[in-house]
């Protein structure tokens, strides 16, 4: 299924209120809260340290690349010698009919792990310059929430 550019937005806000309201700051616990969505590279944050985030869901199980967002502001802060902000993914997909959702954090994203892709000239944004994360899988990281409703439906049957 291809997804217009307006519907993977929409599935990335309910994402990132999603994360606000399922975990909280890894730092220190408290509340994490959205930051405004054109507040550059990073989408919550926390009540009371901190701490900042780039967000990302996706309706697909965990794997090693991820869409990331345009390439040009991003492009300025590595230029700038910024190191990539911390990254939450909101995996959320379909196992056997049971809804699963994996919650993970990367605290630290090294620039061999962003890759520079562009759009193609069909895209709602032709030609649009993008970035993806991608080798997650050899990337350390924290498991902030975890669901298998299969085996909490099992629970309720028996
Ligand atoms: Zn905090």
């Amino acid at each position: 299924m291809k997804l217009s550019g307006r519907l993977y937005k929409q599935i990335g806000n309910e994402g990132e209120i999603e994360i606000c309201d399922r975990i909280s700051c890894p730092n220190c616990q408290s509340k994490l809260v959205l930051l405004p969505p054109s507040f550059p590279m990073a989408d919550a944050q926390c009540s009371r340290c901190n701490f900042r985030a780039q967000v990302k869901t996706t309706s697909r199980s965990p794997r090693s690349s991820v869409r990331g967002a345009g390439w040009d502001i991003y492009e300025k802060v590595l230029k700038a010698g910024y190191l990539s902000p911390p990254l939450i993914v909101n995996f959320k997909w379909k196992h056997l009919k049971a809804e699963r959702q994996e919650i993970r954090f990367y605290p630290f994203i090294p620039r061999k792990n962003i890759q520079k892709y562009k759009l193609s000239a069909n895209a709602q944004r032709a030609n649009y310059k993008m970035f993806r994360y991608v080798g997650l899988n050899d990337l350390p990281y924290f498991t902030l929430f975890k669901l298998n409703s299969q085996k909490e439906r099992g629970k309720v049957e028996i």
